[in-house]
């Protein structure tokens, strides 16, 4: 969905930010862009900002960005209400795209039981429910993956949704922005590196670095996971393994990929 005509020429764009379960990185993001945020404030109207303020106006949306996963009822209820009021849907960041690492145990069936192992008999204050992406419970206009979500793409979504374009996701892996950096491939030293099934966008910061991509961006939907699987297995490196680092980031979620083959 991106607004008519008719839509921009009316007042500012009204737009929310919210947060559930997660570590608010992606809220904290945008404010430290200091410059961008001065551009957003001019061009937007900021009703609510968990982080920046503390008088959220509920009233209807333009569009509301939502970070976080959905670990509670209380979470989930508001959720709904925020897709209710909102026009345009944002999920923000990994945890809200693919679930997060509080989610990479979601449907094992043993979540019962792990919450008695941590908290006992407490009396909670809001039902505690297996964290999920939020595509579990709405419908999701527009995914923002990152861990924290990258602020040339935040504000490039940003700007097209307030001029009436369509935001298009990244379209290539971690991979491809290591051939941009010139980076040599892990995969040549036989490292566990999982950029071919991880969506690009971060500038595949840790293979700069050294470090092999561990997933933090989420799955890259397009991905050969049968022919990584093999690769990486190909170096000694179990399934059982793969699968475990995999969803540590990338919650459940980009478990479906790989877990029948
Ligand atoms: S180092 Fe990792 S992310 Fe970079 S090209 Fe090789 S497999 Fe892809
Ligand atoms: S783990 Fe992978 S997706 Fe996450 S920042 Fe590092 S290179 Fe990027």
């Amino acid at each position: 969905m991106t607004f008519t005509y008719e839509q921009r020429q009316a007042p500012k764009p009204k737009v929310g930010i919210y947060g559930f379960t997660g570590c608010a990185g992606d809220q904290l993001l945008i404010i430290h862009t200091e410059k961008e945020i001065l551009n957003l404030f001019g061009s937007v109207d900021i009703k609510s900002f968990v982080m920046a303020s503390s008088n959220p106006v509920e009233g209807e949306l333009d569009v509301a960005f939502v970070e976080g996963s959905v670990s509670t009822e209380e979470e989930r209820e508001h959720l709904l209400e925020i897709r209710k009021r909102a026009k345009i849907l944002v999920a923000m960041g990994n945890c809200a795209v693919s679930g997060g690492p509080q989610a990479m145990y979601t449907g094992d069936g043993k979540f019962a039981s792990r919450l008695k192992k941590v908290y006992g008999d407490v009396q909670f204050i809001t039902e505690p429910l297996e964290a999920k992406p939020l595509d579990a419970f709405v419908d999701i206009d527009y995914y923002l993956p990152g861990c924290p979500i990258s602020a040339p793409q935040t504000f490039a979504l940003i700007s097209r949704l307030i001029h009436g374009a369509t935001p298009e996701p990244y379209p290539h892996p971690v991979c491809h922005e290591c051939k941009l950096n010139e980076t040599p491939c892990l995969l040549l030293e036989k490292k566990f590196c999982l950029g071919p099934l991880v969506a690009g966008g971060c500038g595949a910061v840790c293979p700069e670095h050294g470090l092999p991509c561990v997933g933090c961006w989420g799955p890259n939907e397009d991905a050969n996971f049968a022919s990584h699987v093999e690769l990486l297995e190909s170096f000694g490196i179990t399934k059982k393994d793969i699968m475990r680092r995999i969803h540590n980031f990338g919650g459940h979620k980009i478990l479906k990929h790989i877990e029948n083959l």
